[in-house]
């Protein structure tokens, strides 16, 4: 099969085969996948993500928590450069969260710790995003590439898991957004408000990349519990509009062994005049079986094209809210900034006068990168302007 970047032309699928898609139906399909590519194309082809995570302590006040956490640190990274911080759970045990990826302050100041909490949800929505940009990529190229070979249930397979994969993108990404934009607007966050943020947010964003189904049936469900991919593609719905469900049937119907798998053979059918027979005439690749009688719609196959195409269409401004949403609050948390290492999403502060790097078209001093802002995006950012 072709990669994505080798996929046929729409003017390249066999001219048959085209006709019985409909060639405006095969162009539009033709330019979601361009401009698909052309956010790949500027979007990193790698990312790091990673996780502070609680390590419990066995010291019952905070001057001993803090020595405990050093000593552990000390013992596995000796004269390594970590922040540190310690804190008390529900049931009144003591933890700490430690990390080496995080730039030393000089000296640390409850802000730093603040900003400590909330600096690993910037990698993991950059990562977040870009698994979606990429899955959606890999479908959308394969459902294309199929579709030009005429293997309309591979295509149909690829549409399908591109649509829900974009309906769980549009839907939990602007969930995420609303969730910052109130927190953002409640103004500079205290090391408490900051704890409780970090643990909200990470919640819905650990479900979203890693709640899982696995093991439901075979008696070893998993702690976090997948979403049912029906409740996403019905609130997508209210985004898309309910003509997403014409499409969705028949993709289940056909990638399902049902009525819509056997029904993508079928070159002709039709009843005899007498009434006595009803009889079809099946292909593998039914588009170009010679008959005397017209064919059947490829109903399968234009449901493919039309589901890709509206998934495509949701999946950008999915995308492009979820590159804001990394910016906005890698900014205004200070996380891009507080890298020790370079790496993707890390930057330096810009000086007042810069181009805001959020790609607003603003000076960095006039742009919303602040506590007690609201966090939607400024109308003049647009779609490519934040890698310039
Ligand atoms: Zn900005």
């Amino acid at each position: 099969m072709p990669k994505q970047s080798e996929r046929p032309k729409a003017d390249e699928f066999d001219p048959e085969a085209r006709a019985a898609l409909g060639s405006d139906r095969v162009k539009r399909l033709d330019e979601a996948l361009t401009a698909l590519a052309r956010e790949v194309a500027s979007a990193p082809d790698r990312a790091s993500w990673f996780v502070h995570l609680p390590i419990p302590l066995k010291s019952s006040d905070a001057v001993s928590a803090s020595a405990e956490i050093t000593k552990h640190v000390e013992r596995y990274d000796p004269g390594g450069s970590w922040f540190m911080t310690t804190g008390v759970h529900d049931d009144g045990k003591r933890f700490a969260l430690a990390s080496d990826k995080f730039a030393l302050p000089s000296s640390i100041a409850p802000k730093d710790v603040a900003s400590f909490l909330l600096f690993d949800l910037h990698a993991r929505l950059i990562s977040f995003g870009l698994s979606h940009l990429w899955r959606a990529a890999d479908f959308a190229g394969s459902a294309y590439a199929s579709l030009a070979a005429w293997e309309i249930l591979p295509a149909a397979a690829s549409a399908r898991a591109l649509l829900e994969g974009v309906a769980a993108f549009a839907v939990e990404g602007h969930q995420l957004g609303q969730q910052w934009n109130e927190f953002k607007k409640s103004g500079d966050p205290s090391v408490d408000s900051a704890e409780a943020f970090r643990k909200e947010f990470g919640n819905r964003l650990v479900q979203a990349q890693f709640g899982t189904r696995v093991g439901e049936r075979s008696g070893a469900p998993g702690r976090l519990r997948r979403t049912n991919v029906l409740t996403l593609v019905e609130k997508f719905a209210k985004l898309a509009g309910d003509d997403l469900w014409d499409s969705y049937e028949w993709l289940c119907d056909a990638v399902h062994p049902s009525f819509g798998s056997q029904t993508v053979f079928v070159a002709t059918q039709g009843r005899h005049p007498t009434g006595a027979i009803f009889a079809a005439d099946i292909a593998r690749r039914s588009y170009s079986l010679p008959t005397q009688i017209p064919k059947i719609d490829p109903t399968v196959a234009r449901a493919a094209i039309d589901a890709t195409a509206l998934a495509v269409q949701h999946l950008l401004p999915a995308w492009r809210l979820n590159r804001w949403l990394a910016s906005d609050l890698g900014m205004t948390t200070g996380a891009s900034f507080r890298y020790a290492q370079p790496t993707i999403g890390s930057l330096d502060r810009p000086k007042r006068n810069d181009r805001c790097p959020c790609g607003s078209g603003r000076k960095y001093k006039a742009c919303v990168h602040d506590w007690g802002m609201p966090a939607e995006e400024p109308a003049t950012a647009s779609s490519t302007s934040a890698d310039d």
